[in-house]
């Protein structure tokens, strides 16, 4: 299905990013993954720092130096430090806005002289329900930024239209991945499980399934949409 495309996923190295670019490079294409640290990969690895211009100039850089051209972005990286927010620092937010947001933005216009020459393009970003759909406890900065991954692909969708570009996002729900594991704690996820219609933590793979959905040319009339995909919890 995306045989010749060439695709890069940011945050590639561990849970729903790397679930996203198994599943790309599973249906044909070239895949590139980035992190700040390095992990053992079967795909292309460039380190790279999505709060840091520099770091996003010299992988976009080397992407076409090596590949030509890119056809697909997944703007995954993203984190989540849990706090209140009467404890939260301007440190502390300022770290999550540079990452979840200014992060998308470094990203998603460094791809795009590419993309216009090409007349194509696919940008997705992970939003998540959380700040997008619906409240989450200690995360005040995180879900101001998903609300903003929200705004920022109906924003660019409209922009981008005319260069045959589609901007979507997915919104997960809870995705078990080591960044939720370590972060959210046994007794907080068992009271998830609990309220989540499907009575599970997702999966990488089902947010993965989307992704390659919006990747492929079965998505080309979606665009500024961002799809929810969260066992029924936000359906309640
Ligand atoms: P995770 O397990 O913590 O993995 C995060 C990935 O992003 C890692 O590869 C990490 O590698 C990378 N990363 C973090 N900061 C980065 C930066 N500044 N530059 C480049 N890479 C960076 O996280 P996850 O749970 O899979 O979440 C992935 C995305 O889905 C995030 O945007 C998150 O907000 C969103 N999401 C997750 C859930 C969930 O329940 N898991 C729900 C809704 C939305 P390094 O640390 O080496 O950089």
């Amino acid at each position: 299905m995306l045989k010749g495309k060439v695709a890069i996923v940011t945050g590639g190295t561990k849970g729903i990013g790397k679930g996203i670019a198994d599943a790309l490079s599973k249906e044909g294409a070239q895949v590139i993954i980035t992190a700040r640290n390095k992990a053992p990969t079967k795909h292309y690895f460039v380190q790279c720092d999505v709060s840091k211009s520099s770091d996003v100039k010299n992988l976009i850089t080397e992407v076409i130096k090596k590949f030509k051209k890119i056809d697909i972005l997944v703007n995954n990286a993203g984190i989540y430090p849990f706090m209140p927010f009467e404890k939260m620092t301007e440190d502390d937010w300022d770290k999550v806005i540079s990452t979840n947001l200014k992060g998308i933005f470094n990203c998603s216009s460094a791809v795009l002289p590419y993309m216009i020459k090409h007349k194509y393009g696919k940008i997705i970003s992970i939003a998540s329900i959380a700040g997008a759909f619906v409240g989450f406890p200690n995360l005040v900065h995180y879900c101001t930024t998903k609300a903003g991954v929200m705004g920022f692909t109906r924003g660019a969708a409209l922009d981008l239209a005319k260069y045959n570009i589609q901007v979507n996002a997915i919104a997960p729900g809870a995705i078990l991945t080591p960044g939720v594991e370590s972060g959210l704690g046994k007794e907080v996820t068992a009271q998830l499980i609990q309220a989540i219609p499907e009575h599970r933590m997702g999966k990488p793979v089902d947010i993965a399934a989307t992704a390659v959905f919006l990747a492929s040319d079965s998505s080309q009339y979606i665009t500024g949409q961002t799809i929810v995909v969260d066992g029924g919890y936000t359906d309640q």
